[in-house]
């Protein structure tokens, strides 16, 4: 076989894209293939209602970005992409008027919250000053070692008595950890949503959760550069089928979900690792909701309007309750809801009168309900006057959300649900889950560990796993913005041995 190429990577997601990142660098020929009409995936942005205010289409605020191997390797900043710190990271306003409030600092978070503060402290300090190896012990998919031992000792300490929120004694501390947990988006509580509680909880405090000046598609632009500058070419409105259009591509590198890689590789794939593929189950479903309105949110706690995300669900009982009730699939008339007000971070975000609301609510997988009412009767309720200062609306339902990106299946943002198990068996259970059984055809999506959100590390691990499986090559690329190598393609000149198990066919194998 002669290969034109030594990659071709479908999809130029968050994920898509590392992959891509990492392939260049190691010298290798990449091509990308975006069905859409431009890239980004989960990154776009776009101009809803008015030419100069730009939506974040999917994802608006970047923990992981700020905090993940791949993104401190890549450096955003050094490429220009700012991420700004919110004067709050996240806010859980309350029916009563008070609200939660996660400062940078734990000492204005646990000062807020009265006698709470404590047990807040001691939950998330050590956390904090172990979080780099936290991240990694998740972002690595649990494949390698932990490079700092204490990290998952201090979080296993934390879950396992399974008293992350009793251990408050009053209501505004467990409110605040639950609109974390819910992130998890799944049943509460659950190991698997005090785990994201744990992680996301202590980078509010630490990296951070914040916005991109311009909005989420800079991050998505820096990327597809670095690709390019690498000699990397991206095709847009370029919709693969099947496998058989990659045939001159020696790796092909899927930022799709398992239930694509099915229909893409036909009868292909073995038997077994097929029937692997159809049982990876689907979460919950969001559905989007977005806002042009006039002036800042009238909060009635003004210190909400600070903060970069907004829970809104009320109590951890009410919360618990909303998110139980969406995962065994019946509709609730009062979601759980995800806010975020871009221009109160980043205030080139609004023009004079003008300025962009973000929000998606937690529903059933496939509900083909509008949320706009929905949503906007759940922010009336916490900053009364809210429906008076909008302008225009716009809303997706979670069933249609699988339309302008098929990863999201019913809506589910997650690329699968995030159950323990499926956080490590990803779509399937294996050593490598990059890695399919047809040589040569790896997964790179948030189908694959360590799942939903935008730190590149899926794709980062499934490009590792194509480079050492079928290019003979195991030293990791240097991710950093120094500029491009002099291009050397292995496709004619291959750069080491590969595992001869990518030499076989699929027949006999999985
Ligand atoms: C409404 C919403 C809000 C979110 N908010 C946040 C947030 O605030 N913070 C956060 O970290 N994460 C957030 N997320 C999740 C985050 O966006 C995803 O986890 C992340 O984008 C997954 O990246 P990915 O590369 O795996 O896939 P995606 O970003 O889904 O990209 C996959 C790409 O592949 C393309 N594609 C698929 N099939 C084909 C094909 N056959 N041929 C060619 N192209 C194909 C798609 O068009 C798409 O561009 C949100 C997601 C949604 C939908």
């Amino acid at each position: 076989m002669t290969y034109t190429v030594d990659a071709a990577v479908v999809g130029s997601g968050p994920n898509g894209l590392a992959a891509a990142v990492t392939l260049a660098r190691a010298g290798l020929r990449v091509e990308m293939h975006e069905a859409a009409g431009s890239v980004g995936g989960g990154l776009r942005c776009e101009a809803y209602f008015d030419g100069d205010i730009r939506h974040d289409v999917c994802s608006a605020v970047h923990p992981m970005a700020a905090a993940s191997r791949f993104f401190r390797e890549f450096d955003l900043a050094a490429r220009g992409v700012e991420l700004i710190g919110p004067d709050i990271g996240y806010a859980h306003p309350l029916d009563d008027g008070r609200a939660g409030l996660a400062f940078p600092g734990l000492d204005a978070t646990c000062d807020g919250l009265g006698a709470d503060g404590p047990r807040w402290r001691q939950l998330m300090e050590p956390l904090l000053e172990h979080s780099t190896g936290l991240v990694d012990f998740f972002m690595d998919g649990q494949r390698s070692l932990p490079g700092d031992p204490v990290a998952p000792l201090l979080l296993a300490a934390r879950l396992l008595p399974r008293r992350l929120i009793r251990g408050f004694r009053g209501d505004v501390a467990p409110a605040l950890l639950t609109g974390v947990a819910a992130h998890a988006v799944g049943k509460l509580p659950s190991l698997a949503s005090d785990a994201v509680a744990m992680l996301l909880g202590q980078l509010a405090h630490g990296a951070g959760w914040p916005l991109p000046r311009g909005g989420s598609e800079r991050i998505a632009h820096a990327m597809a550069d670095d690709v390019r500058a690498h000699g990397g070419t991206l095709h847009t409105g370029s919709l693969i089928t099947s496998l058989h259009e990659l045939d001159h591509a020696r790796a092909v590198l899927l930022d799709t979900g398992p239930d694509q890689l099915l229909r893409l590789a036909g009868d292909r794939l073995p038997a077994r690792y097929a029937r692997q593929l159809r049982r990876f189950r689907y979460g919950p479903g969001a559905a989007k909701a977005d806002f042009l309105v006039s002036g800042p949110i009238p909060w009635t706690n003004p210190e909400v309007g600070r903060a970069g995300t907004v829970h809104l669900g009320g109590s951890h009982t009410a919360i618990a309750r909303q998110e139980g009730l969406t995962v065994r699939g019946t509709p609730t008339g009062e979601p759980f809801v995800l806010l975020v007000d871009p221009a109160a971070t980043d205030p080139g975000r609004a023009r004079e009168g003008r300025r962009p609301v973000w929000a998606y609510a937690h529903v059933p997988n496939g509900d083909p309900r509008d949320p706009v009412d929905l949503v906007r009767s759940r922010v009336e309720k916490y900053a009364p006057g809210f429906s008076d200062t909008v302008l225009a609306a716009r809303g997706v339902p979670a069933g249609d959300l699988e339309t302008y990106n098929p990863n999201y299946r019913g809506g589910d943002i997650g690329a699968g649900a995030m159950t323990l198990y499926q956080s490590v068996a990803r779509p399937v259970p294996r050593l490598d889950p990059w890695r399919t059984p047809l040589p040569g055809v790896f997964l790179c999506s948030a189908s694959t560990p360590p799942g939903p959100g935008v730190h590149g590390m899926c794709g980062h691990l499934a490009a590792l796993s194509a480079l050492r499986h079928r290019f003979g090559i195991r030293e990791a690329p240097s991710l950093g913005p120094e500029p491009a190598p002099p291009s050397a393609s292995p496709t004619s000149a291959p750069g080491g041995p590969a595992d001869p198990a990518d030499r076989e066919g699929p027949a006999g194998r999985g």
